[in-house]
């Protein structure tokens, strides 16, 4: 099931994301605005299968995450899947970016790893160091 997350989940998320910005991209790293970008929770993602977050270029206003373990615990959640957050925007300015053929091409599986996570991986665990939610 997919659901639009509530307006204060992404209100605070996008405020997360915004607020480290300016340190991830004095490191290099970008990524999109989170203007006009729907947050929906997929309740097949979690913890427990270890999938956090998805971009999809079919759909790229939208950053598919896991919802919050408890629905009152949505302040905790936004922490600490901001990072999660900040990957899938990274992917959607990748998108942006390089436009739909380009994109499509290096989101072939022989492809992916490199030319699509490398880069969203280390803006991810940069921004987990800048929020304060890095896990070691
Ligand atoms: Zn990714």
């Amino acid at each position: 099931m997919i659901t639009t997350a509530p307006t204060a989940f992404t209100k605070t998320l996008n405020a997360l994301a915004e607020g480290a910005r300016d340190a991830l991209r004095a490191k290099g790293h970008r990524f999109s605005s989170t203007d006009g970008v729907r947050v929906a929770f997929c309740n097949k993602y979690g913890v427990g299968n270890g999938i956090l977050g998805s971009f999809s270029w079919q759909t790229p206003d939208t950053i598919m995450l896991a919802p919050p373990p408890h629905e009152t615990l949505w302040e905790f959640w936004a922490q600490e899947i901001c990072s999660t957050y900040i990957h899938e925007l990274h992917h959607r300015w990748q998108f942006q970016s390089w436009g739909l053929v380009k994109y499509a091409f290096n989101a072939a599986p022989f492809l992916r790893r490199l030319a699509l996570e490398k880069s969203a991986k280390a803006i991810e665990l940069e921004a987990d160091r800048i929020l304060g939610t890095a896990k070691e």
